[in-house]
């Protein structure tokens, strides 16, 4: 089946055509290494994951690019606030540099818990200055960008497409009150290419405007260039990007090379915990790390993930959480059974579950109907060609297929209704009710396991 992807930019439904036949080259905004990733980050890069699996698993050779950011992105994602980094330095008494080491490491270990291939290359801001000035320059000679008194800036009306990939109309963004107006800046949804840094700022490097640093948008554009070139097949990120960052990525590149630099925009949709947004004061800003201490393996919660389209809202609540794990368990099981049968299937049978899944996964990744053809699937008698063909499937879900032995999910062993009590004895604490936590504690203990409370939730050990 011919590959289809929703492109942003279109608002459709496209037919895959790479610009090399038989190769894909992928952009995806990368982590900003200030803080540890949140399972909502992680929900951004299981979708790139799987985006990149699709596409190998139509014989392309995909080479990835995902860039670290580990410089200029404002605390807003335009141009107000203070940088991220110097922040968390100023926060931290570490330098950048210490910050965005130890941030992108633990970045690496959770890709890596949550089977996400590690992209082709992961390029750091930082090590691409050069790059970025010399855009700068070229749009600054080319009277698309100016200089104000702190910084260098791209002007949006030289570009008369600015809008087209989310919608936004200039004239009306100028008299609206939501976009905060820089007195430097010419329109008020102008975006800074170059920041001239103060003194005090740590990180910047010399330019032909004098000491500063880039912008966060550049940095896409500077990398995305270097490492894919000048066209490139796709380009991937959160919907939170469409607005501001993508669109003024498409300006600058545009309007640097003379035509379009990326054919199919694709963007994931965000994740919610319990029904809303995720923020520090409602401490549910969730980690991979935080997943294992309540006893999930980081798999469960890629197969939590995969349950919903990447282009739909997904909610996240640990009993979310605890019926995936109940669901992948199940399907551990029965994958097994397949597995020890030494009966086999008509060809036939198996191609109709190949074709069908092939046309789900090729249908704009819908992973969720791939996964239901899995289950149907798993339901003929059992039979090693099934669970040979599941590992096939598996390709695409990276979803540990290859490894079930009976039940393997949980790191330790915690029975679904031992952490219903330990959530129930959670939301007693959180309520100040220590009568009632206290009386689930001891219903723990006596049921042999222990409960430990920590920063951002509880530990449950079996005693
Ligand atoms: P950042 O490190 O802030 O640049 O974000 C990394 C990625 O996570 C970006 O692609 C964002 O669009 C995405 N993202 C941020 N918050 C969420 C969320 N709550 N749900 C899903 N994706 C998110
Ligand atoms: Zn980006």
């Amino acid at each position: 089946m011919q590959l289809k992807v929703y492109n942003t930019l279109t608002r459709k439904k496209e037919e895959f055509v790479p610009v090399q036949p038989d190769r894909v080259g992928m952009y995806s905004c990368g982590p900003t290494v200030y803080k540890y990733a949140h399972i909502g980050n992680l929900r951004a890069y299981v979708f790139m994951d799987e985006l990149r699996r699709v596409l190998e698993y139509n014989g392309y050779k995909v080479r990835s690019v995902m860039n670290i950011t580990d410089v200029g992105h404002l605390v807003s994602d335009a141009d107000d606030g203070e940088d991220k980094m110097e922040k968390s330095a100023s926060e931290t008494g570490k330098t950048p540099l210490e910050i965005a080491q130890f941030y992108t490491d633990q970045f690496m270990k959770d890709i890596d818990a949550l089977n996400i291939e590690r992209p082709t290359v992961c390029p750091k801001a930082t090590d691409n200055i050069p790059e970025m000035i010399a855009i700068v320059q070229s749009l600054l000679e080319k009277g698309y960008a100016y200089e104000t008194e702190d910084g260098i800036y791209f002007s949006v009306e030289k570009f008369p497409q600015y809008g087209r990939l989310s919608g936004i109309n200039l004239e009306e963004q100028r008299h609206g009150a939501r976009v905060e107006v820089n007195s430097f800046k010419r329109h008020p949804v102008d975006f800074a290419l170059w920041k001239k840094a103060q003194p005090n700022h740590i990180q910047q490097w010399d330019s032909p405007w004098g000491r500063g640093f880039p912008g966060w948008h550049i940095e896409c554009t500077a990398m995305s260039k270097k490492y894919l070139g000048e066209l490139f097949d796709i380009h991937t990120g959160g919907v939170d990007h469409i607005p501001i960052h993508h669109e003024n990525e498409i300006a600058q590149a545009e309007c640097w090379l003379g035509h379009k630099a990326v054919n199919y925009w694709m963007h994931s949709e965000f994740m919610l915990i319990d029904g809303g947004k995720m923020s520090k004061s409602l401490g549910n800003t969730y980690t991979v790390a935080d997943v294992v201490k309540r006893g999930y393996a980081p798999v469960v919660f890629r197969y939590f993930c995969l349950n919903v389209h990447y282009r739909q809202k997904i909610n996240f609540t640990w009993e979310g959480l605890a019926s995936a794990k109940t669901a992948y368990d199940k399907l551990c099981a029965s994958l097994f059974a397949h597995r020890q049968s030494e009966e086999s299937t008509d060809k036939e049978v198996l191609d109709s579950y190949r074709v069908k899944f092939e046309d789900a996964i090729c249908d704009d990744l819908n992973v969720p109907l791939a996964l239901g053809i899995l289950w149907t699937m798993l339901r003929l008698p059992k039979s090693k060609d099934v669970y040979d063909l599941a590992l096939t499937f598996d390709k695409v879900l990276a979803l540990d297929l290859d490894k079930v032995q009976d039940v393997r999910s949980a790191p330790i062993d915690i029975p679904n209704d031992i952490r219903m009590l330990a959530e129930t004895r959670l939301r007693a604490r959180k309520q100040k009710n220590w009568a009632e936590s206290d009386r689930i504690r001891e219903q723990l203990s006596q049921l042999g396991y222990s409960v430990k409370d920590t920063a951002d939730g509880y530990e449950i050990v079996k005693k």
